[in-house]
C-alpha cells in the first residue's frame, strides 16, 4: 500500500533546502515513486520534517523536586512515564536516547505497542565513580536515590577502577542497554561533586569504552571539565554530553576524533527554576549557564559536530523542542539545528541507515508541521501529525479517544 503526502515543503534532514512535492510512503518506508493507485493525502502549505531524535532524555524522571520524588511510589513513576512518552511523541520526537533511569522494560513497552512513544534507546543507568555525579551519597549519610531508584532490572552503576568499570558495563549490557552512559566529570545537579573535576582516570575510561565496544555499544560521556572531555574523547566515546567548560584544547581533540557534542543548553537553565534545589547545586548551575553558550560558539566555529539533546527530566518534559531554539540562538543556523535533531543525531546513534532522513528506503518516521518547521519558537503548538513507520501515532490530528486511560 502506497500513500503520497502531497504539496508540503519537505525538509529531508540532510540539510538540503526544502522541496515542495510528494513524500511517498510504502510499507512503512519512504518510497521513491508513487504508483497510479496510491492514496493521496493533501498536506499543501505544510512543512514535513523527519521524525526528530532527542539524544538525551530521562523519561522516567517526573520532577526534580526531592520531596515529591521521596513520596512517589515507584509504580506511579512507571505509569507517569507512559504519559511522558506520549507527550514527547506528540512533539514530533520519534526516537530518544535515554541517558539514565529507563530500564529495558520502558523500551520494550514502546516497541511492543503497550504505550505510544518515541523508540527508546536506553543507557539504563549512568555509570559513575564513588563521589561522582550519579553517586547518591549525601552528607547526611543517606543514599539519596530519589531521582533514579534501584529496583529489579536497574543495576547499581557506581563503580571504580578498570575492573569495577568492566563489571558494571557488563551488568548494564546484561540489563539490556543500547548505549553506555558514564559520568566523567562532576555535575550541576549533584552537590558533592565538582563539574570542573575529571573523576575517572584514563585506564578506567579506556576499560569502560573497550568493554562497551565489545558488546557493540557506543559510549555517551557526561563531561563538563576540559580534562574530563579530553580523557573521554581519547578513550573513544561517541559523544560528550553538556560540555559546559569546553576549551580550545578539548575542542581541537573532538574535531580530530569526530566526537559529537550534545550541549543540552536548556537543562541548566531549567534547573535554576527548581526552588528546592541545594544551594551548592544552584551556584554551579548559575556558573554553567553563564559560560555554556560562549563556549559552545567556540566549538561550533571550530567545526565540532552537534547533536540535539534536551536532557528532559532535568528540563521539563514536553518542552524538549525549546532546545532547538536555544541551539539557534547559540549560533547554529536553522538548517544545522534541524540536522542536529535528525541526520546528525541518527549518525550519533549509529542508526543513520534507518532514521534521521527522508531518503527512499528509510523508516517512514516524519512529522507534518503547520507553518515553517525551521521557525522553532512555538513549533510544539504546530505539530499536526506524527508518523512512525508510516503510521499516524501522534500530533494534534491524532485521535486519542481510542487510547485506554
Ligand atoms: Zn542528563
Amino acid at each position: 500500500m502506497t500513500t503520497v503526502y502531497r504539496g508540503a515543503a519537505v525538509h529531508d534532514g540532510t540539510g538540503a533546502p526544502p522541496v515542495i512535492g510528494d513524500l511517498v510512503v510504502e510499507g512503512g518506508r519512504i518510497g521513491a515513486h508513487a504508483d497510479q493507485d496510491a492514496s493521496v493525502v493533501d498536506v499543501s502549505g505544510r512543512g514535513i520534517i523527519p521524525g526528530l531524535i532527542d539524544c538525551h532524555t530521562h523519561v522516567t524522571l517526573p520532577t526534580l523536586d526531592p520531596l515529591r520524588l521521596m513520596n512517589t511510589p515507584l509504580s506511579r513513576r512507571f505509569l507517569e512515564t507512559g504519559r511522558t512518552l506520549a507527550t514527547t511523541l506528540d512533539l514530533g520526537i520519534t526516537t530518544v536516547r535515554d541517558a539514565g533511569g529507563a530500564d529495558a522494560g520502558i523500551a520494550q513497552a514502546v516497541a511492543d505497542g503497550v504505550v505510544r512513544g518515541p523508540r527508546v534507546r536506553t543507557a539504563i543507568a549512568m555509570i559513575s565513580p564513588t563521589g561522582g555525579h550519579a553517586d547518591p551519597w549525601r552528607l547526611s549519610g543517606t543514599d539519596a536515590r530519589w531521582h533514579f531508584p534501584l529496583y529489579p532490572g536497574m543495576p547499581d552503576a557506581v563503580a571504580d577502577g578498570p575492573v569495577g568499570l568492566r563489571r558494571v558495563v557488563r551488568e548494564i549490557v546484561r540489563a539490556g542497554a543500547d548505549v553506555v552512559k558514564v559520568a566523567v566529570s562532576g555535575g550541576i545537579s549533584s552537590p558533592r561533586d565538582d563539574p570542573r573535576h575529571c573523576q575517572l582516570r584514563q585506564d578506567e575510561l579506556s576499560a569502560l569504552v573497550e568493554e562497551a565496544g565489545a558488546a557493540g555499544l557506543r559510549v555517551m560521556a557526561h563531561a563538563h571539565a576540559p580534562a574530563a572531555i579530553i580523557a573521554a574523547v581519547r578513550a573513544g566515546v561517541a559523544s560528550i554530553e553538556h560540555g559546559v567548560f569546553i576549551d580550545e584544547e578539548s575542542i581541537a581533540l573532538m574535531v580530530e576524533h569526530g566526537t559529537f557534542l550534545v550541549p543540552t543548553l536548556t537543562a541548566a537553565r531549567a534547573f535554576l527554576e527548581v526552588s528546592s534545589a541545594d544551594p551548592d547545586s544552584l551556584a554551579q548551575a548559575r556558573e554553567a549557564v553563564a559560560v555554556h553558550e560562549t563556549n559552545l560558539r567556540r566549538a561550533l566555529a571550530a567545526g565540532v559536530r552537534i547533536a540535539m539533546g534536551s536532557d528532559s527530566g532535568f528540563s521539563p518534559h514536553g518542552r524538549n523542542l525549546d532546545e532547538l531554539e536555544a541551539l539557534a540562538s547559540a549560533g547554529l543556523d536553522r538548517a544545522q539545528v534541524l540536522r542536529s535533531a535528525t541526520s546528525a543525531a541518527a549518525e550519533l546513534l549509529g542508526a543513520d541507515h534507518e532514521i534521521g532522513t527522508l531518503r527512499p528506503g528509510m523508516r517512514a518516521d516524519f512529522t507534518v508541521v503547520n507553518g515553517d518547521p525551521l521557525d522553532f519558537a512555538g513549533l510544539a503548538d504546530r505539530i499536526e501529525a506524527v508518523y512512525q513507520d508510516g503510521v499516524l501515532v501522534g500530533g494534534a490530528s491524532f485521535d486519542n479517544s481510542n487510547e485506554e486511560h
